[in-house]
């Protein structure tokens, strides 16, 4: 048996006077036990329940605004049972890549059911949606290509374009004019154009037909980041692209299985030389391993569920033009959101703190979104809707932010 130290690692300074210690930026951190100390930490609170209307936070009963449990379907009965049946009959972990020993039926299973759910020939699953961005942008870009990415996409495309070693620029928050300027100085490249559908933080949409007119007006490709559209927008739930009428012009569609499906995985669908390419070159599909059997079960649940029960899709939207006309009435501004992910813009980081404080000793469950997420001085609490909540809880969510704007 190899031995080992039993003494604890320690931030103890380093020997060489000459070399500065790497870890000494971690002695200087000291914001959060300063926002701790405060009683202000609003991060890593831990839940006793998974996310309901009402959830379990710090062991008290809470409104929940915070999750992306969009259609409720994180704790649906259903889902909860296909996972514990997996579970049961391929265990825990697959212990292993797709790419070798990783691949289940169930993984085979689900991608045909999202390929068939989106209308194309094939769908790679990742084991978040996080690595479904670096996984396909890395794999389909390279250093002789370009990208062009919104302003606010999100950090997981800006970190695929990392991975890619790719020359990225970036263009202003849905400005097509501009992406087209940036499109004609830089002729010549195999370029993609990457956008979110919903934009994660503000709930406004990309303009999908202008940028899918643009791209092939100037034969650039498009990757449209659908995580918050998937199961929200559409006749059917396919997402913004369905709700534009312009599902076969995206090139590249990503997605997540943890907002509206209410899992963890993510995916991609393409045609099938596109799927073909990144299943064998995005390095974060061969070199983790790959999503668990209870997890792609549980997916594929949801799947059914989006599918058979439009009802729940009403419900939301139901309660989306709720909270949103409440908000306006009540003189709050929340930008321009469509969906429901619902910012009120709050501005100042102490009143959004404050503000964040009343609420939570209320019971009631926001997201505070602070530098660096938003740029200083644009601070926002973030709210999500689900389905299953009631006209009474958005009412009160409501009436808590009121009591706290004439606190703060
Ligand atoms: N894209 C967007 C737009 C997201 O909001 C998120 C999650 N915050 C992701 C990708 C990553 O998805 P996942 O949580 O599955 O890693």
């Amino acid at each position: 048996m190899p031995t080992r130290s039993t003494s604890p690692a320690r931030l103890s300074p380093a020997n060489d006077a000459t070399r500065p210690d790497l870890l000494e930026r971690c002695r200087a951190f000291t914001a959060p036990g300063e926002l701790r100390a405060a009683g202000l930490y609003p991060y890593c609170r831990p839940a006793q329940s998974g996310p309901e209307p009402i959830s379990t936070v710090e062991a008290r009963p809470v409104v929940m605004f915070g999750a992306n449990n969009y259609l409720g379907l994180a704790t649906d009965p259903r889902v909860v049972r296909a996972a514990a049946e997996a579970l049961v009959e391929y265990g825990v972990g697959t212990t292993g890549s797709r790419i070798l020993n990783g691949t289940l039926d169930v993984h085979l299973r689900l991608e045909a059911a999202l390929a068939r759910f989106q209308g194309r020939d094939g769908a790679v699953a990742f084991s978040v949606g996080y690595l479904a961005n670096l996984g396909a942008i890395s794999a389909l870009c390279g250093p002789g290509d370009l990208v062009l990415l919104d302003r606010l996409a999100h950090a997981s495309q800006v970190d695929g374009c990392r991975l890619a070693g790719v020359r990225v620029q970036r263009f202003r928050h849905n400005d097509v004019a501009h992406l087209e300027r940036l499109l004609r100085a830089a002729p010549g490249r195999p370029t993609l154009v990457a956008v979110d559908g919903v934009y994660s933080m503000d709930g406004d949409l990309a303009p999908l037909p202008d940028l899918v007119e643009v791209c092939r007006r100037h034969g650039a490709r498009l990757l449209v980041d659908d995580a918050h559209g998937l199961g929200v927008f559409g006749a059917t739930g396919r997402g913004v692209a369905e709700h534009f009428g312009v599902e076969r012009e995206i090139d590249v569609l990503i997605g997540t299985f943890s907002k509206s499906l209410g899992t963890v995985g993510g995916f991609m669908v393409a045609d099938a030389a596109v799927v073909e390419y990144v299943r064998h070159l995005a390095r974060p599909f061969i070199f983790t391993a790959s999503l668990p059997a209870p997890l792609a079960a549980a997916t594929l649940a949801a799947l059914r569920i989006i599918e058979e029960e439009p009802e729940r899709r009403a419900r939301l939207w139901r309660n989306t033009g709720r909270l949103q006309a409440g908000l306006r009435a009540a003189g709050f501004d929340i930008g321009g959101t469509v969906s429901p992910i619902v910012p009120i813009r709050i501005g100042d980081q102490a009143r959004t703190f404050a503000m964040w404080q009343h609420l939570s000793r209320q019971g009631v469950y926001v997201s505070p979104i602070l530098p660096p997420a938003v740029p200083a001085g644009r601070c926002i609490l973030r709210t999500a809707l689900m389905a299953s909540h009631t006209p009474e809880q958005i009412d009160r969510l409501v009436a808590a932010l009121q009591e706290a704007d004439g606190e703060a």
